[in-house]
């Protein structure tokens, strides 16, 4: 069996007319001797009635310590009524199809509610649908944990079903049909003349998503890369080619020598980040306070990033919706942090950065030239990342773009 995993977003299935576009594509792989297996997110985004986010509202007004096994059996009915949705439109259409939620599709995960991790897939049920020509259509989002209780696997979560079941089913391709025609060099909500990527690696297109990139989620890419299944991100709306992910620089996949690899590949942000600094007195012990601050924001849950540690200074970032907490637990230790609410973090991410001299130089003249203060830097062999006040954050991006030519 040539397997196909056809993952859809939640624009993609947000209209009844949308979803048979979805099912056309589905029909589409059937024509070109695939069986499908289409994995669905909830429909429409929040504020939409069976949106995931929607729900939630339900209950965060009215008591906002909802048990989180409770959360997550409310936050999984989007997906089962997404699905319902989807395989009478399949049917309508005349193929045969069975939806399935994650559990009954042998996902299994921790029972880390809210967050949870896919430990395994037991794929025998879907196989056996499958081997009898039906379409299966599954929840994207969740599973089950050993104990037999419904999880969901946190925010772009579908995408990671998707490449779950794509490994476990050893699936020809994954494809993550969404509403844009690939992955591209910036969001384009924000940059007008954002590319289309032809190919990216495995390891750029992580690198892209963790730092804000939305088009697919991290963890999907590390698991497809895994087992070196082809993703490919396209358009539900369009017969675009797409962007396809695999372990292959682009020049190599195109058989031409190595050199001309491209040195950026693309520049992605992440608002709503506070940055924190604490100044080390010099009668301190600073090893000592070092250890004990990142100590305490551990043991509170709250997570850090883009930490800079020196003798002289301890700087990093929180989400700005934990930055009262994160201050609250600095100022009871006796520090006297300064903060900065409202950042965003901006990166620029290329395998071909490593060891090219200059390319700091230019990002820098680009921020300055938009005028925009730079309030941390810092930089590994594939991404340079900065942080700006929000307020800068679309120039900023724009003028990187702008700068390294990614535009037409
Ligand atoms: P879905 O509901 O299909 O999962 P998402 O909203 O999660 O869709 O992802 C698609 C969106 O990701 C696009 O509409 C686009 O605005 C955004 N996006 C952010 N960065 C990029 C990028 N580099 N390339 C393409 N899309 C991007
Ligand atoms: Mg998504």
């Amino acid at each position: 069996m040539r397997i196909l995993i056809q993952k859809f977003g939640g624009t993609s299935v947000a209209t009844a007319e949308r979803r048979k576009q979805v099912a056309v594509k589905v029909s589409e792989a059937v024509s070109e001797g695939y069986v499908p297996v289409v994995v669905v997110s909830a429909i429409g985004r929040a504020g939409d009635p069976y949106a995931t986010d929607t729900f939630l509202n339900l209950v965060r007004g009215v008591y906002p310590d909802v048990p989180r096994r409770e959360l997550d059996l409310l936050m999984s009915c989007g997906e089962i009524i997404s699905g319902a949705v989807m395989v009478s439109t399949l049917q309508s259409m005349g193929f045969e199809s069975v939806l399935l939620t994650g559990g009954q599709a042998g996902i299994i995960t921790n029972d880390n509610f809210g967050e949870a991790r896919i430990i395994r897939v037991e794929p025998k049920k879907i196989l056996e649908y499958l081997e009898r020509g039906v379409i299966v259509v599954v929840t994207g989002f969740q599973g089950v944990s050993e104990g037999g209780q419904v999880t969901t696997l946190g925010r772009g979560g579908s995408d990671t079903t998707a490449s779950a079941l794509g490994v476990a089913l050893e699936a020809e391709a994954i494809d993550i049909y969404t509403d844009v025609d690939g992955i591209m060099t910036a969001d384009p909500r924000i940059v007008e003349d954002a590319q289309i990527l032809d190919t990216v690696t495995y390891t750029e297109i992580t690198q892209l998503a963790h730092e804000g990139a939305k088009v697919i989620h991290p963890r999907a890419v590390e698991i497809a890369m895994q087992r070196n299944i082809p993703l490919r991100i396209k358009s539900t709306f369009s017969d675009a080619p797409g962007t396809l992910v695999s372990s292959l620089q682009p020049d190599m996949s195109a058989g031409t020598d190595i050199t001309g690899d491209r040195l950026i590949t693309g520049i992605a942000h992440t608002p709503n980040v506070t940055q924190i600094k604490l100044a080390m007195q010099d009668s301190e012990d600073v090893r000592g306070v070092q250890k004990k601050i990142f100590k305490a924001m551990a043991l509170a849950e709250v997570s850090v990033d883009f930490i800079s540690v020196q003798p002289e200074s301890v700087l990093y970032t929180v989400r700005d919706e934990v930055a009262d907490k994160a201050a609250e637990i600095l100022q009871n230790m006796g520090f006297k942090p300064s903060i900065i609410r409202g950042c965003a973090k901006v990166s620029i991410v290329g395998a071909g950065i490593a060891g090219v001299p200059g390319v700091m130089a230019k990002l820098v003249e680009a921020l300055s030239e938009a005028g925009v203060d730079i309030l941390q830097s810092a930089d590994s062999h594939a991404t340079i990342w900065v942080l700006v006040r929000q307020e800068n954050m679309v120039s900023a991006v724009q003028a990187l773009h702008k700068k390294f030519r990614l535009g037409a």
